[in-house]
């Protein structure tokens, strides 16, 4: 890596999980005895990133720091911020708590699979595009409903694919979309828009082209109790791999 490039990772952990119908927050669940957001730091930790952002909930940041980045020895989180209500309300506090970085590695802590591999792979292509997300091609047929659950189209599957994360955007334009955001936020709540990524923030507010990157099939984003299993089995695939 060009060691002038200089990378931040903002790993978001603020969300309450209601999907999840347990008393403990999904990315504070345990798979293999360690806690979900673990395994994405880890991976962020031992990779050319130079700093992360960790975003929890008020109440979090203490247990975060010490059972967590301390216990664990995450020396690359240098800083642990308060997250907001809805997703983009946490990104962009991670944002304003840091400056002067070259990219921004934006990724859910519910994504404990995430790969070196894809960490490389998204970098090649900021590197040439600007922003990219990680994503798979979907393997069912995907359709539109209306307010009334009938089908109202069925997009062509060629084209169709699953985003995941990280999604990494250049440092000035992610900045610049989400500042776009804040202060267009009611307008575009008024609108009916849900903003459920980064990528669509950067499309929406900036009109800038958004590359799609191959990310993995075993990338799930932990979010009802049979995905827990999942990563579980993922998990001892891999550590028996790496035996
Ligand atoms: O709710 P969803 O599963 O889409 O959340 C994706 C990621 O964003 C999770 O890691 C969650 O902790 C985080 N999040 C957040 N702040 C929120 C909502 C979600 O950091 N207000």
């Amino acid at each position: 890596m060009d060691k002038r490039e200089r990378t931040l990772a903002v790993l978001l952990a603020a969300g309450s999980g209601k999907r999840m119908e347990s008393k403990t927050k999904k990315q504070y669940m345990l798979i293999g005895g360690k806690p979900v957001i673990y395994y994405s730091l880890k991976t962020f930790q031992e990779s050319f990133i130079d700093e992360i952002v960790l975003v929890v909930s008020p109440k979090d940041v203490e247990f975060c720091r010490k059972e967590i980045v301390e216990k664990y020895g995450f020396d690359k989180v240098r800083r642990i911020v308060e997250g907001g209500k809805e997703r983009y309300h946490s990104v962009a506090a991670g944002l304003n708590s840091a400056s002067d970085f070259d990219y921004v590695f934006i990724h859910d802590g519910a994504r404990p699979m995430v790969s070196a591999e894809i960490l490389e792979r998204t970098l090649a292509a900021v590197r040439e595009w600007g922003a990219c997300v990680a994503g798979v091609p979907v393997k069912d047929t995907i359709k539109i409903a209306d307010e009334e659950g009938m089908i109202a189209a069925t997009p062509n599957r060629n084209f169709m694919w699953s985003v995941q994360t990280p999604q990494v955007f250049s440092y000035p334009l992610i900045k610049e979309a989400y500042a776009g955001l804040l202060e267009k936020e009611k307008e575009l709540l008024d609108a009916g828009v849900a903003v459920t990524d980064d990528a669509m923030v950067v499309e929406t507010l900036t009109g800038r082209p958004v590359k799609l990157v191959e990310g993995s099939y075993k990338n799930i984003k932990i979010t009802t109790p049979e995905d827990i299993q999942t990563a579980e089995i993922f998990l001892k695939n891999s550590e028996r791999k790496s035996l």
